[in-house]
């Protein structure tokens, strides 16, 4: 198993190669106060599955150690969520189950990680692709609706799109973390950016991101600068919007598609320059 880990990132994608199975996963890093709060826990006490509930909604089977009201404000929002990302991308909706997993406990979550996926280190939800089945986990606490918007809409996408490449997979769940009504605008990617791009430290480059094949080298700049490709390509004019619904089209239907970047050097030769000027009419927004 390819293990990744940083600091500096919220996420990271883990590939591995079993005997069995192709595991994909997509995960939440922790917060430095839960990973610091972490290193404190002793003898796990238990290693299961919140299975004590259970809801089917749509494609979502929710898992939960809790009862959990039958119209969860959460629920509903990643219900919409299957649609909105449907008609945002023009793709179709699945019927494949994405069973979500919620521990109420974090001691209890750390401790199924650390069982099963030790290599991940420090987490509050990620999402695993395999052969067969989609399937989050995540941790009850103050970001988990940020949490699951991000690793269901991965779980949404990889049900009807094979071989995302790993930047746009990124910049697409980084764009449907926020809230429904904000437009994809992710306020901290926008600041972070422009900062860095006023301290002369970044130049974007889409090329450059299309290169990062593991998830290892993900930076947390390059998850912001993913979402704010996403983010100008969707945004920013219908042309656009059209250019990358076919390239995840053309994906369903082959499996396969050149990188983006080879495309856009035609239809949009000053995409750098459009980039910052997108994500300068965001900060006045
Ligand atoms: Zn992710």
């Amino acid at each position: 198993m390819t293990i990744s880990h940083g600091q500096d990132r919220r996420h990271s994608r883990v590939a591995s190669v079993s005997t069995y199975a192709r595991w994909l996963l997509l995960a939440v890093a922790a917060t430095t106060n839960y990973a610091a709060g972490c290193h404190t826990l002793n003898t796990p006490q238990t290693t299961s599955l919140p299975l004590r509930h259970e809801r089917v909604r749509d494609q979502l089977i929710i898992h939960s150690a809790f009862d959990m009201p039958e119209r969860h404000r959460l629920v509903e929002e990643l219900c919409a969520q299957r649609s909105d990302l449907a008609v945002k991308l023009m793709l179709p909706t699945s019927d494949e189950p994405i069973h979500v997993y919620l521990f109420d406990k974090p001691n209890e979550f750390s401790a199924y990680m650390r069982l099963h996926y030790p290599e991940l280190g420090p987490r509050r939800a990620f999402f695993v692709e395999g052969d067969t089945r989609l399937a989050v986990y995540a941790q009850w606490g103050d970001r988990v609706a940020e949490d699951l918007r991000h690793e269901v809409a991965h779980g949404y996408l990889h049900a009807v799109v094979p071989n995302l490449p790993l930047w746009l997979d990124e910049g697409l769940a980084e764009y449907f973390e926020v809230p429904r009504g904000t437009a994809g605008v992710n306020r901290p990617h926008v600041e972070a950016l422009l900062a860095e791009r006023e301290a002369g430290t970044w130049t974007p480059s889409l090329p450059r991101i299309e290169a990062i094949q593991e998830a290892s080298q993900l930076q947390q700049r390059d998850y912001a600068e993913a979402w704010a490709w996403v983010h100008w390509m969707l945004e920013s004019t219908p042309e656009r919007r059209v250019e990358l619904c076919h390239y995840l089209q053309r994906l369903r239907e082959t499996g396969v598609a050149p990188p983006l970047s080879h495309a856009m050097s035609t239809s949009s030769p000053q995409a750098e320059q459009q980039l910052i000027a997108h994500l300068e009419s965001l900060r006045t927004r």
